[in-house]
């Protein structure tokens, strides 16, 4: 089994998703600050969301729907966790061995020498300089950014050899994540989205369970387990 989880898994830990009534700050929408570009033009603003981000969630705690997906490690068949999630709260869940697609807000790397460490301070310096004089960056990886090739093989391993994925509390619009989906569907999965609304991956999926991914989710678990 493979679970790919999005932001609405965190939502009910009071994490906002990106396109959510919450979904906006200071008027900015996501896309127009979690870019290079504009980490290149005005990393002061860019570290003041991540400054606000890493505030809110740092408070945050895991939420059923966290808490059912890390029992599935004492799963008797194998279980791939993959998440768009950058807050971490699928491993303060006790989640091991989570494939980040997209990074995570609690580790700061350096493009210019490399450096790259876990850093939980908040707030930093808008932005933090690292020793070799660059600014450094969240590790996670923004819109217009290539996945790291090593995890993707990881994950479309863990996709082909699937029976069962579950997709839970993503809008299927990000990619290259909104097609892995399709990726284990044609290698034999049977796709079951978990998810408040309708999605463009709804019409596809084997079982479509419209709710909350913190009551849908533990009630899976139960009865797998
Ligand atoms: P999204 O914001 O595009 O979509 C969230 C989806 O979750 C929506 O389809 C919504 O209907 C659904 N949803 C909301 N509450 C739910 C609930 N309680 N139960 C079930 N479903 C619920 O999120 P996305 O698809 O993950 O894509 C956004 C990208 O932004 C991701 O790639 C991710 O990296 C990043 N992001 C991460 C976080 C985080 O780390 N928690 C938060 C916001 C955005
Ligand atoms: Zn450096």
């Amino acid at each position: 089994m493979v679970a790919l989880t999005g932001a609405g898994v965190s939502a009910e830990s009071g994490v906002p998703t990106f396109r959510g009534e919450d979904g906006l700050w200071k008027n900015y929408r996501a896309e127009e600050i979690a870019t290079p570009e504009a980490f290149a033009s005005n990393p002061k603003l860019v570290w003041e969301w991540y400054n606000w981000r890493r505030d809110l969630i740092g408070s945050c705690q895991p939420n059923p729907a966290h808490h059912a997906l890390a029992k599935l490690h004492d799963a008797p068949f194998g279980f791939t966790l993959v998440t768009q999630n950058v807050d971490g709260l699928h491993a303060k869940a006790g989640s091991m061995d989570v494939l980040e697609v997209h990074g995570c807000l609690w580790r700061i790397r350096c493009d210019s020498c490399g450096h790259i460490e876990r850093n939980e301070i908040v707030p930093l310096p808008e932005p933090p300089l690292c020793g070799c004089g660059s600014p450094l960056r969240p590790d996670v990886v923004w819109f217009g950014e290539q996945l790291d090739p090593v995890l993707l093989s990881s994950i479309t391993e863990a996709l082909s050899r699937a029976d069962v994925m579950i997709v839970a509390g993503t809008s299927s619009v990000v990619y290259p994540a909104a097609s892995f989906a399709d990726y284990a569907s044609r290698a034999g999965a049977k796709i079951i989205e978990i998810n408040l609304d309708p999605t463009p991956l709804t019409s596809r999926a084997d079982l479509s369970l419209q709710g909350r991914a913190g009551d849908i989710l533990p009630s899976i678990v139960e009865a797998l387990l």
